[in-house]
């Protein structure tokens, strides 16, 4: 049995022969938001519909981190390696602190409340990237059905203000994010909107000193199903979920092989002693692969 399928010989050097696609953890309904804690050897990810994010230890195995989780998705970690979170429940970006309190980094726009924040990114800068799609409040299942008040953008915050502003305006539902290694684009995937058949693709946008955008063009469409969260390796390829597993995207745009995965994947990020494996939240189960690649991933 293959555990991927090559399309450009680059990608044969990224896979390894032996290394299998390990079924880790299994047994939740939706998980997202897979990040790395290397200094405590563990990866967290939620399971949003049970409101909870987990664990999983290598050699042990996973068990309940935080629960209620505010029906949490996406995380990732910032310069000083605290856990950042977008919440769909309570409608906001949140800083889990090294005592364990938290902190919230965003809750409105405008004077209105945030849809349910999806994704999350943090440049070296210290600013906070985030998307705000209307999934976590269309309906009951992954937080509380609402009223949406400000459209669906990507926000930056500010750390030494807590300033929010709009970076990305020109999606319909703006979903996985990630800067190039070197910072200068920021990839937006965008799912379209609940309940609609909008064009589902991956936006780049060059990025200026200051992390002002511009240039925005399309850099790839996933052609099975959507590409809802990715991450990028150090030679910038773009490791995105689908609906058959995992994509590899150059930085050019072009498909180089997929890693195959029994469910529909939502979400990756690189973990493990060298950043070189890929853990992959796909439906009701968490899965790892070993590459020859390394990842980018603060801290
Ligand atoms: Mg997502």
């Amino acid at each position: 049995m293959s555990f991927y399928s090559s399309e450009n010989p680059r990608f044969d050097r990224f896979v390894l022969g032996n290394a299998p696609v390990k079924q880790i953890a299994t047994g939740f309904d939706w998980v997202e938001g897979p990040v790395w804690f290397g200094d405590a050897n563990c990866l967290l990810f939620s399971d949003i519909p049970n409101n909870r994010i987990m664990r999983w230890i290598p050699g042990e195995g996973d068990s309940t981190f935080r629960q209620p989780s505010n029906y949490a998705n996406g995380h990732t970690r910032d310069q000083q390696g605290r856990l950042i979170s977008c919440e769909h429940g309570t409608r906001r970006v949140t800083r889990t602190e090294h005592d364990g309190s938290i902190t919230v980094i965003a809750d409105s726009y405008g004077g209105k409340p945030l849809n349910s924040p999806n994704d999350v990114v943090v440049k070296s800068d210290g600013t906070v990237w985030f998307s705000d799609p209307h999934y976590g409040i269309k309906t009951d299942y992954e937080g509380y059905r609402a009223e949406q008040e400000n459209p669906c953008v990507v926000y930056r915050v500010l750390p030494e203000t807590g300033a929010i502003e709009v970076m990305v305006d020109d999606m319909n539902c703006p979903n996985g994010l990630a800067f190039s290694p070197d910072e200068t684009k920021l990839y937006v995937a965008d799912t379209g909107r609940m309940f609609s058949n909008d064009e589902q693709h991956i936006r780049v946008y060059d990025c200026d000193n200051e992390g002002m955008l511009s240039n925005s063009r399309v850099f790839h469409k996933i052609d099975r199903g959507c590409s809802d969260g990715f991450r990028i390796d150090a030679d910038g390829n773009l490791w995105s979920s689908a609906a058959d597993g995992v994509h590899c995207i150059s930085p050019e745009g072009d498909r180089l092989g997929r890693i195959l995965v029994p469910e529909v994947v939502s979400n990756v990020c690189f973990g493990g002693r060298a950043k070189h494996q890929l853990f992959i939240t796909a439906t009701t189960s968490v899965y790892m692969i070993t590459l020859n690649r390394t990842g980018v991933q603060a801290p």
